[in-house]
């Protein structure tokens, strides 16, 4: 399987007095000053040769002393076609008198099979640890590396734009993508109640109007029952008045016409 990393195997050799310094010897400052030295002249040839190949995104010098770790390197590109032109190009080729040999690395980062212990300077296992023990390179000579790559091939510096633009477009992309999650759940719950209050607040309004309505309505009944039981009454008062008014009369005459007979 192609990978972005390369492993290189045993491809360091290590000066004893590395070894020595490895294993928790004292040495003297001659000798660690040489073998960093040493490890810097390789560090920077092999990075330059590389970077020939592809953007190199890492490298990395194993320092655990265990059969299998001992001198591996890891390099990393930025991409896979990179990565196998490399292997290809140095499949069966000799450094310094040594046959390379190499793999692809499944780790993401070189740094995901680092022994964190290590790194805190609190690794018992030392030099046998089965975790990976990086050697120390200096910052500033990985940045005149890196510089003197972009240099030489402006094309990998468009790799860089067009990350750094990807990564603010991800960025802006997650942070809407972020949105619509939370939209998806707390805010879409939200959103939902206040549309459920709104809708329960308007039905109720609603209901209240329509009672209103209907309690007018049924004033509106009771006020025309009202006015026409009055009509009624004063047509009762009415009539009984007109009776009255009408029986007078009657008794009138009659009086009249009786006292006419009795005259
Ligand atoms: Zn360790």
């Amino acid at each position: 399987m192609i990978s972005q990393t390369i492993v290189f195997k045993h491809l360091y050799q290590n000066p004893p007095a590395a070894i020595a310094y490895a294993k928790g010897s004292k040495i003297s400052d001659e000798d660690l000053k040489n073998a960093i030295k040493h490890l810097e002249k390789f560090y920077e040839d092999l990075f330059i040769e590389l970077s020939n190949f592809g953007e190199v995104r890492e490298l990395r010098i194993v320092d655990n002393l265990a059969e299998h770790l001992i001198g591996n390197v890891y390099v990393r590109f930025n991409d896979e076609s990179s990565a196998s032109k490399a292997f290809n190009a140095l499949a069966g080729k000799y450094y310094r008198s040594n046959l390379i040999q190499e793999e692809y690395c499944p780790f993401m980062k070189i740094t995901d099979g680092k022994c964190k212990r290590f790194e805190e300077g609190k690794c018992l296992r030392g030099a046998l640890c089965n975790f990976l023990h990086f050697k120390q390179i200096n910052k500033a000579l990985i940045q005149s590396l890196r510089d003197e790559m972009y240099e030489n091939h402006p094309e990998y510096r468009k790799n860089r734009n067009n990350l750094f633009q990807r990564k603010q477009r991800n960025h802006e992309h997650s942070s809407s993508d972020s949105s619509l999650d939370g939209y998806d759940n707390i805010k879409r719950k939200n959103i939902i109640e206040k549309w459920n209050a709104k809708y329960h607040v308007e039905k109720e309004m609603e209901e209240r109007l329509k009672k209103r309505t209907q309690e007018k309505i049924g004033l509106a009944i009771l006020e025309e029952k009202l006015k026409r039981r009055k009509r009624f009454d004063e047509d009762e008062k009415m009539n009984d008045y007109r009776y009255i008014r009408r029986r007078q009369k009657f008794e009138d005459s009659e009086e009249e016409t009786i006292s006419k007979e009795d005259l």
